[in-house]
């Protein structure tokens, strides 16, 4: 999987997106990243890629020309159709579902705006969708676009190394994960739930639902109303059942009488 990212800051892109597991996804070639500087697109001698807004206001305006030059060179480059993303505060909030459904794109163009945004005609011609990351507004697009690279890449079957690594993981299946603990078993007077230690595998992952279900309850209410996903079978419902008699977490909502022990 190919992403191309186009931006005013390729620099600074680069430098996190060849780090870590995404580094290492690139260097096993299962995915790719290639950043592209929209400045090297302009037609003016002081490569400027912005100007005023029609209409007056404030700040500038991205053109449409650089952004298309740098849009139709990355397209020659891959030879191939690209689905091309505007990363915009006006875009529909990113999810893991949606990181789930671009990875059946090969190739994908991540737009990075900057100032006042980017000029609606280029978004009207070669824009396929606008994603946001949430309902606030940042400076610039990058932050947006490694978020959006990040959450689909590390979806690449053996980026990371086991798919248990993420159907494991919150939002895979609408609740949140249980909480975590490693070494020691004991910091700062805090013990690890005893379950943990225990080595009974079936108790283990009873515990681990069940946490991830009130963490959901408690957190994320509205996840887990609008999902319904834990009273989807009978088996489900059951245990449901058997958690609202034995834990005060599902009738108490304040999240600090969670009861981890059990
Ligand atoms: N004037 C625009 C508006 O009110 O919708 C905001 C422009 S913002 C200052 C500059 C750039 O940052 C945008 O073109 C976009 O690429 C990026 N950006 C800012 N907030 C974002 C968000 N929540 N999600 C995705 N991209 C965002």
């Amino acid at each position: 999987m190919r992403f191309d990212i186009m931006t005013l800051f390729p620099a600074a892109v680069d430098a996190m997106m060849q780090e870590s597991i995404l580094g290492r996804g690139q260097k096993k070639g299962l995915i790719d990243i290639h950043t592209h500087q929209i400045r090297d697109y302009t037609a003016n001698k002081q490569n400027q890629v912005d100007d005023y807004p029609y209409g007056g206001g404030r700040g500038a305006v991205m053109q449409a020309d650089p952004l298309w030059r740098c849009w139709s060179a990355v397209c020659d480059e891959l030879g191939a159709s690209a689905h091309t993303i505007y990363l915009s505060p006006c875009g529909s909030v990113f999810t893991q579902e949606k990181a789930r459904q671009l990875l059946n794109y090969d190739n994908i163009i991540l737009v990075c705006g900057h100032y006042e945004g980017i000029d609606q005609r280029f978004i009207d011609e070669c824009v396929d969708e606008e994603i946001s990351i949430g309902d606030f507004v940042l400076t610039g697009g990058e932050l947006p676009a490694m978020m959006v690279a990040d959450a689909v890449c590390r979806l690449v079957p053996g980026v990371l190394g086991d798919d248990v690594c993420f159907t494991d993981e919150s939002h895979w299946d609408g609740l949140l994960e249980y909480p975590q603990y490693s070494r020691p078993d004991e910091w700062h007077g805090l013990r690890v739930p005893e379950v943990l230690l225990s080595g009974d595998h079936a108790k283990i992952a009873r515990w681990r639902r069940k946490q991830s279900i009130l963490r959901t309850l408690h957190c994320r209410p509205d996840l887990f109303y609008k999902l319904r996903f834990p009273y989807k079978t009978r088996a489900e419902r059951k245990f449901i059942a058997e958690l609202e008699e034995e834990d005060d977490g599902f009738k108490n909502r304040d999240p600090k009488n969670l009861d981890r022990s059990k």
